[in-house]
Parts: C-alpha cells; structure tokens; sequence
C-alpha cells in the first residue's frame, strides 16, 4: 500500500496546533513511569546489569579464596543483588517478551497473507500500531472534520514507491466510529467531502472488521472523485489488470492497436498473430449493419384484449411519429427507430430500439421509453406499468432476441487470409482450418444446444477490450454473440473468414469511459469521447473495432487448434514457471 497525507479539508493555517501522534513516537519512551529516551534507559539497565554481574562474580571469587561462607553477604552485595534482579527484570521484560511473543503469536499465512517476510513485519506493525492509537470519544458526524495536522502512520505495503498511508488522528476516530457502526461505511464520501479520505477511512475499517488484509489492493494512484455516483460506490481501492497490445490491426484501411486487458496468457499474443495474418493478407474490412439499444418495458392490461390493442397500437406506422416525439425529448441523441411487441397473455413486452450517439446508450434509451410509458397512460388508462424493464430488451442475460434482431451495433467483419499466409503465420492450412470451423463453431456449437456462440472465443476479446475501453463488462453476455465462418476461396488456395455478430453493447461516452485509464485507451484507438464530426462515429468505429479484434483472434486460436499447438503454447504463455505452492 503507499501512502499519502491525507489532504486537509481546511487550509492548514486554519488549524489549531495539536499535539502529533505518532506510532512512531511511541516506542521513543521505555513508559509512562520512566520518562526517558528509550536508548538510555535500556543503556542505563544494560550498564547496571553488567557491572552488578562484574562485581557480584568477583565477591564470590574472593568468598572463595578466603573461604567465606557464600550466604554472608555485606551491604554492598545486597544492594548489586536488588540491582542485578531489577536490571535482569527490565531487560527480560523489554527484549525477552516481545521475543517469545513473536515465536508464539506469529500470524498464520491465511490470518494476514503476505508474500514476504518485510509484508509480514508490515502487517504486525500495523496490528501493533492500531492498538497504539490514543483511545478516543465516538465521532460526532454532524460536526465538521478538523483537517488532519498530526499524521498517524498505517504501514501497508508500497505501491508507487508510496511508502506509506497517513491517517490522521481524526481519521482514527472516524475508523473506529465506522468499526463500531456508529458512522455507516456507505455516508463517508457525503460527510467527509473528500473520496479519497473516505476510501482509505472504509478501507482501515474493513480491515479492523474483518481481521483480513487488504495489502496489495492499491489504494493509492486512482481519482476517486471520478467515480463517484457514476461509477462504484464504497470504494476501498482498485484491481490492476494488465493491458496488452494487439495489433496493429489492418481494418478497413486503418491501422488499429487494440488494448485488452487481460489476466488470461496466450490471449493477447495470439490476437496479436492474428492481426499480423490480416495485415498481410491486406486487412479485414468491417461493416455496421444496425445500431440501435434497446428496452422493453413491461405492463399488464384485465384482458390479452386489450394488450392487443395497444400492440397494435405502437406497431401502426402511422403512430410511429407521434410516439418517436415523445420518446426523443429525453435527449439530443436518443432517436427512436422502431417497436416490436410481443404478447403473454394480457401482458404486452414492448421492445424500444434508438440510436443513442456515442453513448452505449441504456439510461438514455429508458429515459425515452418512460416518456412514452407516461403519454400512453393517458390513451390507455388501464395499463399497469409493471416494470421499465421487462427482460424482452434482453440486457446482460443470454437471449435469441438480441442474437436475432440485434442491439447495439450489428457487425460483420470480413478478411481473406492468403494461403501462403496460413501456413506460414498460422502453421496450419486452409483445407483444415474450413473443416475444424464446421465441426467446431458450427456442428459442435449446435450439438451443444449454443445461442449465439459459434465461434471459439470471441468473449475471451470482447472481454479484455470491453474492460479495457471502460465498457460494461457484463455486457459481454450478449456482446460476444457470433458466428465465425470461413471458406476457402480463390481456388481453394485462400481463406475468407467473417465474424458476425449482432449485439456489439459499446459507448465511448458515459460509465467507465471517461476514468483516466479508460479514457487512454480509447484515445490509442482515435475514438475517445463523443464524436465531433459525426455523432455516434466513435461508438459505431469501436463496435467495428471489437469485430475485428475478433476476428483475428478466430483466426489465431482456429489455427492453434487445428495444428495441435494449443496446449503447446498455452503451457509457455499461460502457466507461469514459478512454484505457485510457494506463492
Ligand atoms: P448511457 O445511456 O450509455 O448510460 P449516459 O446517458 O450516462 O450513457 O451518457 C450519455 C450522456 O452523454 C448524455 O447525457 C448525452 O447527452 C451526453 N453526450 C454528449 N455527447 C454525446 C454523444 N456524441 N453521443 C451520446 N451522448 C452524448
């Protein structure tokens, strides 16, 4: 973990002195009784210690040359014998305790989990330290926060060679507050007016809470403000996932270098060889064939009568126009562009699709259908409105409807990889790959019942693309549908393999685009933010871009597979040579 001073909510002129408390500190003084610098008293003891064995060692030596009984003892002897006693005392209570303590009470590997023995030293001293921390009143949350003077240190481990996290002493009231349930962990960003305090605050109290450490979830090097009621609420800090380059990828005669971010080896390599065998072969060209988001509310009518009627209602082109004015007041982007009805029982699902521009589009595209929900209650009285959302839309949940009519954006993607090519970069031939397809993506997908997915691993791309461009990535549910085909053509010498796939769900404004490292991502493909020229260009280029990310991973693993080098390569990029027992 690294560290920081928190920052002041108040200008530090503004504050009152106050005494620092440091866990630092603590340790400087051998105790309240004995208020002197550690390093003298233990010199003072260790001193005492050594002459009173010196010179009682000594007594006993001349006892015995001149054969005096041991147990008559002077004054003097006496005194060296409380003196060596109250020394020996000290100096097992200061080093000899501590000792055993730290061979008994070592943490179990599961208690605190540390790579290391420098994390483990870490851990323990922030156990010792949180124990050290001046006891003090439950925080009153109505009272504004003093600004931190004094920082108390919390040793966790270093990112960002950020050594530490500084919680100050007022946070340390605000953790125990939090601990004791007193101040809700959810209410820290609202009163503290500062994310990041809040994050490290919830962080330190979930840690206390649950005894478990949270050493190697960066806290440090994220704008938390940025998510802030938009994107993730408690924050205790963010997940690093790497971000490989694939590319660049030849599509319809740009180059793209595709960021994926992944924890899968193997992914990123292998879509990068496909991209070379597309850059060869000429590139892959990519066509939009629909974009449109859709939602489809649910409502109830006392007969499947009178659902009919007003499925038939939204269906009659000539109500389309009336009803898309309602429905785009809710934004300049948000553009209807049809309804499709389907009937159960007196239950009407009533399937909106609208152009959203760059925006993945699903608040927007809500925003319009409450609108029409509001005009038709007045022709139609005796709908109940059950739920804006009625899983015929179908969001985040594998579905025909989206694999059939679409959402999103509908794209084929299409290359022709000369022979020479396949067998050269992708060690293998037409002849087999054609035949691995059919039995594989086509025969196998159907044997096993497949909606949308025949295709070897498409999710695998829209996943590590969609985390990367800050898309939503439960989105890929229906973002990965596809079909991969391929023929061999041009005399049986070349390969002309496609992707489609029809519910590509992509924004490149709203949600996650817009975090730092989201946002770079996408600014590496040119599609960054809304369009200048041409609204919804960026959403539409980045949906084009997925497909043939796509496709060049088809290619790729297709290869591997009918080559047999899958489990060859994935035993080199994917299983790391370390011991992991030891990890
Ligand atoms: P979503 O509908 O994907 O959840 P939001 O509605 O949160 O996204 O974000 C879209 C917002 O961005 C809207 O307020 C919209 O007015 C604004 N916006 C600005 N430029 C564009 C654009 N080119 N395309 C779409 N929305 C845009």
């Amino acid at each position: 973990m690294e560290a920081t001073r928190l920052p002041s909510a108040k200008p530090v002129h503004d504050l009152k002195p106050r005494k620092e408390v440091s866990l630092d500190e603590d340790p400087t003084k051998a105790s309240d009784a004995l208020p002197l610098p550690l390093h003298l008293t233990n010199a003072v003891f260790f001193t005492l210690f050594f002459s009173v064995v010196y010179f009682l060692l000594s007594r006993w030596r001349e006892k015995i040359r001149t054969s005096t009984p041991l147990h008559v003892v002077t004054f003097s002897e006496i005194v060296a014998i409380i003196a060596f006693f109250a020394s020996f005392i000290y100096l097992l209570g200061f080093f000899g305790i501590d000792f055993v303590q730290s061979l008994v009470f070592r943490p179990t590997p599961d208690v605190w989990i540390s790579e290391d023995e420098e994390e483990e030293n870490e851990v323990l001293l922030r156990k010792e330290d949180a124990r050290k921390v001046p006891c003090g009143q439950a925080l009153d949350c109505a009272l504004p926060l003093l600004p931190p003077q004094a920082p108390i240190v919390a040793a966790q481990k270093v990112f960002d060679e950020k050594p530490v996290t500084v919680l100050t002493e007022e946070d340390e009231e605000i953790i125990k507050s939090v601990v004791a349930g007193t101040t809700p962990s959810y209410s820290l960003e609202s009163k503290l007016g500062d994310c990041k305090r809040a994050a490290a605050i919830r962080r330190e109290a979930l840690q206390r809470l649950t005894g478990k450490s949270l050493s190697g979830l960066p806290l440090e090097g994220f704008d938390y403000e940025s998510i802030l009621g938009q994107c993730c609420e408690m924050p205790v800090g963010y997940v690093q996932i790497p971000v490989g380059i694939a590319g660049p990828l030849l599509l319809n005669g740009k180059e793209f270098s595709v960021p994926m971010a992944t924890t899968e080896g193997c992914l990123v390599a292998s879509t990068n060889r496909g991209c070379k065998a597309i850059h060869l072969s000429g590139g892959a060209t990519s066509v939009l064939l629909k974009d449109g988001m859709t939602r489809a509310p649910v409502v109830r009518f006392g007969t499947a009568k009178r659902a009919a009627d007003l499925k038939l209602y939204l269906e009659d082109p000539n109500n389309f126009e009336t009803i898309s004015i309602v429905f785009n007041r809710s934004s300049r982007f948000g553009r209807l562009q049809g309804i499709k009805c389907a009937i159960a029982g007196k239950n009407l699902y009533m399937r909106f699709t609208c152009s959203t521009g760059d925006a993945m589009g699903m608040n927007m595209v809500s925003k319009g259908v409450q609108n029409v929900l509001d005009f038709l209650q007045t022709d139609f009285p005796d709908m109940d409105v059950l739920g804006i959302s009625g899983n015929f839309c179908s969001d985040k949940k594998p579905a025909a409807v989206n694999w059939i009519e679409g959402r999103g954006k509908s794209v084929v993607c299409e290359a022709i990889i000369k022979g020479d090519v396949v067998r050269k970069v992708l060690k293998t031939s037409v002849e087999s790959l054609v035949e691995l397809n059919m039995l594989k993506n086509l025969t196998g997908s159907a044997m096993a019942g497949a909606l949308g997915g025949f295709n070897a691993h498409a999710s695998n791309i829209v996943s590590a693309v969609f985390i990367a461009t800050g898309q939503d990535p439960a989105q890929n549910v229906e973002s990965s549908h596809c079909i991969t085909m391929m023929e061999a053509v041009n005399d049986g010498n070349d390969l002309h393999v496609s992707v489609t796939m029809p519910s590509i769900e992509v924004g490149t404004v709203g949600g996650g685009t817009q975090l730092a490292s989201q946002s770079a991502c996408l600014n590496l493909l040119g599609v960054k933010g809304a369009s200048k020229e041409v609204p919804g260009a960026n959403s539409r280029t980045l949906a084009t871009v997925v497909a043939g990310a796509v496709l060049a991973a088809e290619l790729s693993l297709m290869s591997a597979i009918a080559a047999g080098q899958l489990v060859k390569s994935h035993m080199k990029y994917n299983r790391s040579s370390k011991d992991v027992s030891k990890a």
